[in-house]
């Protein structure tokens, strides 16, 4: 029967840059009903620019500064309690309040698929932002005639609120009006069309303010800048590729082999950052990963063991040593694993995942798409999650639904839709008739796609069609001629036809295609192995 290994920490692993985690760094100053209230170093500006303001010259002055301070950070705060009760109505849980210079971000424990519960969650804040305004504005009003200095504080209060909101409504991702624009463009077009029409705005108004941060010398916007390209980068996944590849080829070696596909470098890296470094988990989840993409699970359950050992918490060293479990066949294993993960974080999408994925290796339909609907609403930009539903939807005869999935797959990303990694293609074990069913809609839109014909190649030889094989791999090659995965398929199906000649051939053309060693390494095995 199939197997649905899934292996989603390809895509996972690599985001945890250290640059990002740096960005990102922040204190926990409180914990109210369950949600982490949190402090982002960037608050630190706030003093600097109110002292800059007001330039407190006796103690009276300080206390209007600090008074001016708290109020500002107030504001911000009711702004963010603003999204997290709608959150909360919404039915969606909040992880965290994090509070950083020109605002705050609400982190959900996921996102609702649907539009309209967005939009209403991203409009709160800039409407609470409203209020507070429009309240010390009257309270101004009032004061004006006691007291001017205090009156001057609701004034200076007006005015960040107004910027706050200003700031907030631009439409540009991740900030509130962004949002509320992606949640419109898709209620009216959808989501992938919604993705690009965000994009569309943000980036030539985004490049706008980093001219005027230029121009006027103002280092605090340019900052603020970095941080929405970060987050306007994760929007597309080919950008989110391209900026995890830029940071990890700055940062961290390892992670960039890999990105790259280059698995035995990447291990090379891995092992030096051991050495250095013997107490940090990622780096064995990193190799561990690479020996998995080389074939050798064997050296991969001994890294996770280790991760184990530094961090039996860790969620994703968790879901890895299922996947390991899944890879083996030992599905039972896996599921405990799966628990444990889902234990630890309840609110993942991934333990759901493989939890789903399990239960389709025993066809168990039904709670398989329950499990697998619930990790798709908690992540959403995964192709491989749409792949397996699709799967899923076949089995139970809902070919439309099963369609649906697959091009959501595709659009999300057209490699993770339609090819797997070598140590993933148990999936495609039992499934010709799906795949039979799903390549032959994208050939027929996709004419020239050769991840479809090396998709389908890959499905017809772990079902042992070694002919139709050999024509697949065959027309992906005359797409693309230099890549090695699909000498190395054909050469391998060859073989299986025991047309030793043609296999060499193909073997030989891996070594000149590409420097990445372990597929030079395979090559150069099987070559062996062709010699009487
Ligand atoms: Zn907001």
């Amino acid at each position: 029967m199939g197997r649905n290994s899934r292996r989603f920490w390809a895509e996972v692993i690599p985001f945890k840059s250290s640059i990002m985690k740096f960005l990102t760094w922040s204190w926990k100053v409180a914990h109210v009903r369950g949600v982490e209230i949190r402090f982002h170093y960037s608050v630190l500006f706030t003093i600097i620019a109110a002292y800059s303001i007001f330039r407190p010259v006796n103690l009276h002055g300080g206390l209007i500064t600090l008074i001016a301070l708290t109020g500002f950070i107030l504001s911000i705060f009711l702004h963010e309690v603003g999204h997290a009760l709608v959150a909360k109505l919404a039915g969606v849980e909040v992880k965290s309040v994090v509070i950083w210079f020109l605002g705050g971000f609400t982190n959900l424990s996921y996102e609702p698929e649907k539009p309209l519960p967005r939009l209403a969650i991203y409009a709160a804040g800039p409407f609470v932002t409203i209020l507070l305004g429009v309240s010390f504005f009257a309270t101004y009003f009032y004061l004006r005639l006691i007291s001017s200095g205090y009156a001057q504080i609701c004034l200076y209060l007006v005015t960040l609120n107004v910027i706050l909101l200003i700031f907030n409504i631009l439409p540009v991702y991740p900030l509130d009006g962004g949002r509320m624009l992606q949640a419109l463009m898709e209620l009216l077009f959808g989501k992938s069309s919604a993705n690009l029409i965000t994009m569309a705005i943000s980036i030539p108004i985004l490049i706008g303010l980093i001219g005027l941060g230029i121009y006027s010398h103002d280092y605090i916007l340019l900052f603020f800048c970095i941080f929405i390209l970060l987050a306007i980068s994760t929007l597309n996944q080919r950008t989110l590729r391209w900026v995890n590849l830029g940071l990890s080829y700055l940062f961290r070696r390892a992670g960039y082999y890999y990105l790259q596909g280059d698995y035995e470098r990447a291990v090379q890296y891995c092992t030096r950052a051991i050495e250095r470094k013997p107490q940090q988990v990622n780096n064995y989840v990193l190799r561990a990963a690479c020996y998995l993409h080389m074939l050798q699970n064997e050296d991969a359950l001994l890294d996770v063991q280790q991760a184990l050992e530094i961090a039996p918490k860790n969620e994703i060293v968790v879901m890895l040593r299922g996947d390991i479990c899944s890879i083996e066949k030992d599905s039972d294993g896996a599921f405990e694993w799966y628990e444990l993960a889902h234990q630890i974080n309840p609110n993942s999408g991934l333990p759901y995942f493989g939890r789903g994925s399990v239960r389709l290796d025993k066809n168990e339909y039904q709670p398989a798409l329950e499990d697998l609907n619930k990790a798709i609403s908690r992540l959403t930009t995964l192709a491989l999650f749409y792949v397996v539903r699709s799967k899923v939807h076949y089995r139970l005869g809902n070919l439309e639904a099963a369609h649906q999935d697959q091009d959501s797959a595709l659009h999300l990303s057209e490699k993770d839709a339609l090819t797997h990694a070598d140590f993933n293609l148990q999936v495609y074990e039992g499934y010709l008739d799906w795949a039979d069913d799903c390549y032959a809609r994208v050939l027929f839109k996709r004419p020239r796609s050769w991840y479809a014909y090396q998709g389908r190649a890959d499905v017809y030889y772990v079902n042992h069609e070694y002919d139709k094989a050999i024509l697949d791999y065959t027309k992906a090659l005359e797409i693309n001629p230099r890549e090695p995965r699909l000498y190395l398929g054909r050469g391998k199906s060859y073989c299986a036809r025991a047309e030793m000649d043609c296999a060499a051939a193909d073997f030989r053309q891996v070594l000149i295609v590409t420097e990445k060693l372990h597929l030079r390494r395979w090559a150069e095995e099987l070559l062996a192995s062709l010699k009487p």
